[in-house]
């Protein structure tokens, strides 16, 4: 492996607050048999430290096809067909739900998502907004793609993936991906026994995924290659990822530590400010949201969220997800403060504007968002 791509001197995670779990196939059901609780033990141990410790943990599981094939009792040929493996997943997605809510014994959430879930910014939004309120809530979310009526060129297809979208959803601060293998290696450890596990990787380039083989179980849709799209798409939006064993008992131990076994694929550099230059530079805002001084002076000097309650004037045929231009309009004109993605559409947002967030379920006739626009979305300029 040439001196680029790795370098072994970092020791610490960066700090980290809210995790993405990733959870293979292989952890649930081991050689692709019944659920077992084995390598989950840790894991529920894990999330309970977390929440002791005011750490928040997202949980992204694989495994309901290999339980609906458990819950057959009869074997399934592994190629099934779509219909069969949607109706296994269909058979088992309850039965893995459940052991995980009877192991971590506190309030799960189950989260079914698909790629439109994640596409579609009106969709994507309300999804982000309910994981949000999940994770406010103190409950846990167990995340699985939703198998038995996602149509096959409407799959994220792989939960390595997912967890990545996952991640920048909820605006994880690490991702870390549990299968049984250790980490990436220099070469596929099953046919190189002496292949040398890689410690921590600065970037994913294109001789990165050549390192990875195809598949790597007859249980999991994913393998390496899948682990390392994920850590890159994760790594581009600021987040690191650890690919690590599930099998080892101390993987979370040393991630709760701020150590790491197993392979750490760094952030990009410019992670910082990922989501900021997206909402500055990337799209072309689709309307304004004219504040008055109160709401501007609590986005500059407060990093507050803007509430209905300060927008005097709304501009444009915006659609909730859209990106938006915050324009404070005072006695010497008007200055755009900041832009960031609306929670209403125009029309709705007209509706409520000026009043109390509290008003907002009598004047549309349902509850959205508390804000206009979440201080997670907004930019200031
Ligand atoms: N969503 C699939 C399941 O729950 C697993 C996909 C994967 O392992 O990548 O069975």
């Amino acid at each position: 492996m040439g001196e680029p791509l790795v370098s072994s001197d970092a020791v610490r995670l960066p700090p980290w607050r809210r995790v993405v779990v990733k959870v293979g196939s292989n952890l649930i059901a081991p050689e692709g048999r019944r659920i077992s609780t084995r390598h989950l033990l840790p894991i529920a141990r894990f999330v309970a430290e977390c929440a002791d410790a005011g750490r928040e943990v997202v949980i992204v599981s694989s495994g309901a096809v290999a339980a609906g094939r458990a819950e057959l009792g009869t074997p399934v040929a592994a190629g099934a067909s779509l219909g069969v493996r949607q109706a296994l997943a269909a058979l088992g997605q309850p039965r893995m739900f459940d052991t995980w809510a009877h192991l971590l014994d506190r309030p799960c959430a189950q989260v079914l998502l698909s790629r439109d879930d994640l596409q579609n910014r009106r969709r994507y939004v309300n999804a982000k907004n309910t994981l949000r309120a999940l994770l406010e809530l103190r409950a846990v979310p167990i995340v699985n793609e939703n198998d038995s009526v996602a149509i096959d060129e409407l799959r994220v297809g792989d939960n390595d993936n997912l967890a990545a979208h996952v991640a920048v959803l909820v605006e994880a601060d690490l991702l870390v991906i549990l299968s049984d293998v250790a980490g990436v290696f220099e070469a596929d450890p099953r046919t190189h026994p002496s292949a040398q596990l890689i410690p921590r990787l600065e970037r994913i380039d294109e001789a990165v995924l050549a390192l990875a083989g195809g598949a790597g179980s007859a249980v999991g849709t994913g393998g390496m290659r899948t682990k390392l799209e994920a850590a890159r798409k994760a790594a581009a939006s600021g987040i690191p990822t650890v690919i690590a064993s599930g099998r080892d008992g101390d993987t979370l131990g040393a991630i709760a530590r701020g150590e790491w076994r197993g392979t750490l694929v760094e952030r990009a550099a410019t992670r910082l400010n990922a989501k900021a230059h997206w909402l500055k530079h990337a799209l072309v805002p689709a309307g304004r949201i004219i504040v008055d001084d109160g709401a501007s002076g609590a986005l500059l000097a407060r990093g507050a969220s803007l509430l209905p309650a300060g927008v005097v004037d709304v501009e444009g045929e915006f659609r909730a997800g859209d990106l938006v231009e915050v324009v404070r309009r005072g006695a010497d004109g008007e200055r755009a403060i900041a832009r960031g993605l609306a929670q209403y559409d125009a029309g709705e947002l007209k509706r409520i504007r000026g009043r109390p967030s509290h008003a907002i379920e009598s004047v549309l006739g349902y509850l959205g968002a508390e804000t206009a626009i979440h201080r997670d979305d907004l930019v200031l300029l």
